[in-house]
């Protein structure tokens, strides 16, 4: 069989209609052919084939017929419930086939909201940085994004990769190294933070050993206040500077 594919898309819709028994013999045996050419129908075939035995508890006999029993010796009473039921068999089918499209439409938006809801993971995100700078710090708020953000360049290629987040003090200047190390570094190798001042003069805010494959937040501190910092420095033991940035 060679169906166009409009074809194939229209008998889609009956799957429905097959599983509950209300397509007439030449449309169920298109639907048929069709089934066994069609991976979406099989499925949906499976899925639905639990529903006709739930639909007889609300079949109209079930739920009760208003009429009083009719003499079988009348036809045109026979012929017009015949007609009636075979309606309602149709509006069965139509409810279900739509009821079925009204879930999934109601699935679609709680899923399109749950992503697009306004910025759930970012906030969340900021909120823990901006907390755990706080604590990093001594006398800041709850809550406190940093005054300043410093990228550092690299000057020597290596396995560390850092941000400084800079607070200002009435003593200082409050630092947190944001540091990262690639997994593969070997070893733990000695930092320090050179803080060289608009005069040239040069100062060590503190030291710490870095941990491969972790993100680290050290805090550390110096005297210089922010306006008065012209570089900050990474060096290695032997006095090397591997990262540089300015504020
Ligand atoms: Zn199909």
């Amino acid at each position: 069989m060679t169906q166009q594919p409009a074809d194939d898309d229209l008998l889609c819709h009956d799957d429905a209609a097959y599983v509950l028994g209300a397509l007439s013999a030449a449309d169920r045996r298109a639907y048929e052919e069709h089934l066994r050419e069609c991976q979406t129908c099989q499925a949906s075939v499976r899925r639905l084939a639990g529903m006709p035995g739930l639909l007889a508890l609300a079949a109209p006999d079930a739920i009760g017929d208003a009429d009083p029993p009719v003499p079988p010796s009348l036809l045109p009473t026979l012929l017009r419930r015949a007609r009636r039921a075979d309606r309602r068999r149709r509006r069965l089918v139509g409810g279900v086939v739509g009821g079925l499209a009204a879930a999934t439409a109601v699935l679609l938006v709680v899923l399109v909201w749950a992503i697009a809801r306004p910025g759930a993971a970012p906030t969340n995100s900021a909120d823990a940085g901006t907390s755990t700078s706080a604590s990093a710090g001594s006398s800041a708020g709850p809550i406190a994004a940093p005054d300043e953000t410093v990228p550092l360049d690299q000057v020597l290629p290596g396995p560390m990769t850092a941000t400084l987040e800079l607070d200002d003090k009435r003593w200082g200047t409050a630092i947190t190294v944001v540091c990262s190390y690639e997994q593969s570094m070997r070893g733990s190798v000695p930092y320090d933070l050179a803080v060289v001042d608009t005069d040239g003069q040069v100062t060590s805010a503190g030291s710490w050993s870095g941990v491969p494959g972790v993100t680290a937040r050290v805090p550390v501190a110096t005297a210089v206040t922010r306006d008065h910092i012209s570089a900050f420095e990474i060096r290695l033991a032997d006095g090397r500077t591997i990262l540089r940035g300015s504020p």
